[in-house]
């Protein structure tokens, strides 16, 4: 694995609580506010500036698409994804059917709320299963099912490798490298969402993004590894906290010319998720500011 990144794209950062950060390509993962509704959230990180809202499909359900779409759109927000996919690694038609259709709804609520990116989380090992291989055949299967539809509503299937230790129960595509053969295999309409927190471990994973180039990356997703970490699901660190090299990968980004949105997704039971929504948003600006400016513009 190489560090190099041409001397021209390492750039000065700013001051943490910069005013005059650009957050334009600057977006906030909703989980990272769990408490607030979507039109809170909305309002919130509208009111601090951010240039856009990573959704998850039961708050916009909660509200109706129609609404949530109204609401966005009224921020002037971008929507770098709708968090996630249903599960797909089922065994057996009629479920697997069922699957299918709700996440062609899915896609569809995605389109309604102008979301570039539905995430794939496909699921891991079917009910008593140990056949790894055949949950991930299933899973290649039900994306290319799902395929048509997803070109057609304009809305990209996403593949966000999870970490490995989510491969039983969560998801069995858990490498970039993985994801993106995959995605080569399917074609356009397809993509990569890459999470710091699943890939940040992996050797191949700065290659991987090299490999992918800037338009097969949809959406990168900021956070923090703590040591320890206690919670491999739910504690998250806020971005800064944790022992990721966050600057070496904004560089890597603006190298291989990457413009796509930078997306802070914060998963916190033991802290974050305690905290002050308002607080969690101004901080998140805070920390995420030095790796979020256009390329070519950093601060
Ligand atoms: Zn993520």
């Amino acid at each position: 694995m190489t560090r190099d990144v041409p001397d021209s794209v390492i750039s000065e950062v700013p001051a943490h609580g910069d005013a005059s950060a650009d957050l334009s390509r600057f977006a906030i993962n909703q989980i990272t506010t769990r408490s607030l509704s979507l039109k809170e959230a909305v309002e919130t990180y509208a009111r601090h500036g951010v240039g856009g809202i990573g959704v998850w499909t039961n708050y916009a359900d909660e509200m109706g698409g129609a609404a949530a779409a109204r609401v966005i759109r009224d921020a002037g927000l971008f929507v770098p994804c709708l968090c996630t996919s249903q599960w797909v690694n089922v065994t057996g038609g009629v479920a697997l059917a069922r699957a299918i259709e709700e996440n062609r709804r899915r896609i569809d609520l995605a389109a309604e709320i102008g979301a570039a990116t539905l995430v794939m989380v496909p699921g891991g090992l079917a009910a008593g299963e140990k056949d790894l291989s055949a949950a991930r055949g299933r899973v290649e299967e039900a994306l290319d099912a799902l395929l048509p539809h997803a070109r057609a509503a304009g809305v990209a299937l996403g593949l966000e490798p999870l970490h490995p230790m989510y491969a039983a129960e969560r998801s069995c595509l858990n490498t970039f490298a993985q994801c993106l053969d995959l995605v080569e295999r399917l074609g356009a309409g397809t993509g990569i969402v890459a999470d710091l927190y699943h890939c940040w471990w992996d050797p191949e994973f700065p290659a991987g993004l090299r490999k992918a180039g800037p338009e097969r990356v949809l959406t990168f997703h900021l956070c923090d590894w703590l040591t320890p970490t206690r919670d491999v699901y739910q504690d998250r660190g806020m971005v800064g906290d944790g022992v990721i090299d966050i600057a070496f990968y904004r560089r890597l980004l603006d190298a291989i010319g990457y413009d796509g949105p930078f997306e802070i997704e914060i998963f916190s039971k033991f802290d974050w998720w305690l905290r002050d929504p308002q607080e969690v948003t101004r901080i998140s600006i805070e920390r995420c500011a030095p790796f979020v400016a256009p390329r070519g513009r950093a601060p």
